[in-house]
């Protein structure tokens, strides 16, 4: 049986990927050493699938930047104002990923997307009416041959046509007037793929697991009957992934191609898509059996009892997805053994592929039955010992557990009185400039040469100033600076039982930025105060009140890689009651308003609308709801949100039952607010006045234009003032004078009101 994988991470075993990147953004690397490094990282891939035994092994996976960015490179979606700039084509890429200033002139990059259910995101191509579609790149054909020169056959990979125009932006143009070029464009590559001889060409179509509509299913139809009809060496491959096809599947057998790639993992009714249509006998089935997603072992029974159902001669055995989203390799890792045994990263997905392949073979029962036995026992019994009290504790759960009362106008009101805030209040999301010093602290306090005593001194001094400066630029809802904590989840499940952490399992997020998110290893239990401390001691600092500064449950679990012998929901939870201990800790210690944090509330949400709430939002808000029904009616509850993409979520985000939320308000935003009062939207709301992204100085006049545009869709009552996220990343220079500029205009529209 053959074995393949959809895609392979690239940056590298120690993200030397973007080592050389951002060297070469610094100019300390020339474009030939870039270039160098990048075919030293792919064939370094490509042997690897090799020695692995991978039979078919994918190449243009590989990307400097961004895989869509490339397909549209490829092709010459290319707005004008980038290749106006009359940069190098490598530059011009750049440009088009990360913006350009300098001599040749001044854009801003093409915006960055969250790629479908994941943590990935890339880059919306932007077609305009003068983009002339065509095959202008060689990026494809030039890694073809590159691998062929080293005696390996590659399958190329590149964005399919329905999902690039999915993903597209088109400025005053249409799909249609660029459709005929699009197709004639992909068809020059499978002529040119056939002339170099490639066997195989995959085409990514991940935008057909969404819900499709009569028109978009027709559109995908005649596209693919156009392009893959003819005559043609090179195989086409249509691979899907992140869920399964149900809208049209049926119609999928009748096309053209040789290939079609399904995800059994994630999608949930691939199987029965495939028991009750059958698979076209022309074609190879390329069945994703071995999650790209997760970090977990393969169960092996599970798919082995899986392929049974599948025909033999016509499988492909692949990746449910992409290997992008995981780890390079738990080698890299120093867990004890008998944790290790339990984790499958990307190297090691590779021998899963290989082992299901050897033991679906049916003249091979000795191999069979020893690698059997082995996976069998990572199963067969629970990997952790379940935590008995609070297995208890959720099954306790009732419906007032996940109900603040009184409800929100009566709260409201006993917080006015209680906090005494003047109208339109303002406060900061929580975190202050992480300076070097800060940071400096924390790395000689985890390696041991400065002493706890001597770094909660620090912090403390720290926290002092912080306040000191906000009381003086007249802030009236304070903050501590969160400068003991790294990450927002990752100081959170520091201090929880049940996460791993990893010492280099990074994930590529964007370009060339990783991340490491930390293992849901067992339950999830708090033992001791986590912020409490730091909180308390704000506040014996001032007069006015301090925000208390938590992560919530939902993008605590989000942001992890979660257990798969229990459910989200389950694991939502327990984190949930850990974080409402520290809620009633905080209130305990004299914290009158608590922020807690859903940061990546909507990064989950099902692709399916149908499944938005079945799936997703009837436990993630419950969960929400769960960390802060306990408190007090006079103890104010806060959220925030990065992005202000929820116009089509509003009912949920009001049913997270919070007294106020904070979130991004860039200029897409009007229309979010037209719909919070159009819904009645009842929670109140600090849509971000000033972008934190950027190092820019709002003045107070531009403040103050922005506040009054806000006051023209939000009720005076309803509205805070407040930056639209932490400042972190930001130099204390500037911060301090937007802040001070910040208040200054909250100051002088109040007396306007
Ligand atoms: N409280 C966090 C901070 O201020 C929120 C960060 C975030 O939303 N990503 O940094
Ligand atoms: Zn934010």
């Amino acid at each position: 049986m053959k074995t393949t994988i959809v895609g392979f991470p690239r940056i590298g075993e120690n993200r030397e990927l973007k080592i050389a990147t951002e060297k070469y953004f610094r100019g300390d690397l020339t474009q030939e050493q870039l270039a160098a490094e990048g075919k030293r990282l792919r064939r370094m891939h490509w042997n690897l699938l090799k020695e692995a035994g991978i039979s078919l092994i994918p190449s243009n996976d590989f990307s400097f930047y961004d895989t869509t960015l490339d397909t549209a490179v490829l092709l010459n979606v290319i707005p004008n104002r980038f290749s106006a700039l009359q940069l190098s084509a490598l530059d011009t890429y750049f440009a088009l990923a990360r913006g350009y200033q300098g001599e040749a002139g001044d854009v801003t990059a093409l915006p960055m997307k969250k790629w479908f259910n994941t943590n990935y995101h890339y880059l919306t191509p932007e077609f305009e009416q003068q983009t002339e579609v065509k095959l202008v790149g060689t990026k494809v054909f030039d890694e073809y041959l590159e691998a062929k020169a080293i005696g390996i056959e590659t399958r190329p990979v590149i964005l399919g046509p329905y999902t690039l125009i999915k993903l597209s932006d088109f400025k005053g143009t249409t799909v249609q007037e660029h459709l005929p070029a699009l197709i004639s464009a992909y068809q020059e590559v499978i002529a040119k793929l056939s002339e170099l001889g490639a066997e195989w060409l995959q085409l990514d179509e991940p935008s057909l697991v969404k819900d499709l509509t009569p028109d978009e299913r027709q559109l995908f139809m005649s596209i693919y009957r156009e392009l893959a009809g003819g005559t043609r060496e090179t195989k086409l491959l249509l691979q899907t992934y992140f869920g399964d096809v149900r809208d049209i599947y049926e119609d999928l057998s009748t096309l053209p191609v040789d290939g079609i790639g399904l995800d059994f993992v994630e999608g949930k009714q691939t199987l029965q898509l495939f028991e009750t249509f059958g698979f076209p006998q022309d074609k190879k089935l390329f069945a994703g059996v071995v999650n790209g997603k997760n970090i977990w072992r393969n169960d092996y029974s599970r798919t082995l009892n899986l392929l049974a159902k599948l025909p033999h001669d016509q499988l492909v055995l692949s990746t449910s997805c992409s290997l992008l989203h995981v780890p390079f390799s738990v080698a890299q890792e120093s867990f004890p053994a008998e944790v290790a045994r339990h984790f499958s990263f990307a190297k090691e997905k590779l021998s899963e592929l290989t082992e299901l392949a050897a033991i679906a073979d049916p003249t091979d029962d000795i191999a069979k039955s020893a690698l059997l036995a082995d996976n069998y026992r990572l199963f067969d019994t629970a990997r952790v010992t379940a935590n008995e009290q609070l297995t208890h504790r959720l099954a306790e759960l009732t419906a007032a557990d996940f109900q603040r009362l009184p409800a929100f106008e009566e709260r409201s009101r006993l917080q006015k009185s209680a906090l005494a805030l003047p109208l339109l209040p303002t406060t900061t999301i929580g975190s202050f400039p992480q300076t070097r010093e800060v940071k400096a602290a924390r790395a000689a306090f985890k390696k041991a040469s400065l002493s706890e005593a001597e770094y909660h001194d620090f912090l403390r001094e720290k926290i002092a100033d912080c306040v000191a400066f906000q009381e003086d630029i007249g802030l009236d809802v304070l903050v501590h600076g969160e400068f003991e904590r790294n990450d927002m989840v990752e100081y959170f499940g520091e201090h929880l039982s049940g996460f791993l952490f990893t010492k280099k399992a990074w994930v590529q997020s964007y370009g060339t930025r990783c991340v490491k998110p930390p293992i849901i290893w067992g339950d999830i239990s708090r033992e001791r105060p986590i912020t409490v401390g730091w909180s308390a001691f704000a506040q014996h600092l001032t007069e006015k009140p301090v925000k208390g500064m938590l992560t919530g449950p939902v993008t605590i679990l989000n942001w992890s890689f979660p257990r798969e012998d229990i459910s989200l929901k389950e694991s939502t939870l327990q984190i949930a009651l850990a974080i409402q201990e520290e809620v009633l800790d905080l209130e305990a210690h004299g914290i009158k308003i608590i922020q807690i944090d859903e940061a990546a509330l909507r990064e989950k949400l099902p692709l399916r609308k149908s499944d938005w709430y079945s799936e997703y939002l009837d436990w993630a808000i419950p969960a929400f709801r769960l960390v802060h029904s306990r408190v007090a009616p006079e103890t104010q509850i806060h959220t925030h949100m990065c992005y202000s993409e929820f116009a089509d979520i509003l009912t949920a985000i009001d049913q997270m039952d919070a007294d106020v939320i904070s979130f991004e308000a860039s200029r897409s935003n009007l229309s979010l607010l037209d719909a919070l009062s159009a819904q009645h939207f009842q929670t109140a709301v600090g849509p971000g006045v000033y972008d934190i992204h950027s190092p820019r100085v709002p003045s107070v006049a531009e403040l103050r234009a922005t506040i009054q545009a806000l006051l023209e869709k939000i009720a005076a009552d309803k509205l805070w003032v407040n930056p639209d996220c932490g400042l972190k990343t930001r130099d204390e220079k500037e911060t301090f004078a937007s802040l001070k500029h910040l208040a200054q205009a909250a100051q002088e529209a109040r007396k306007e009101l």
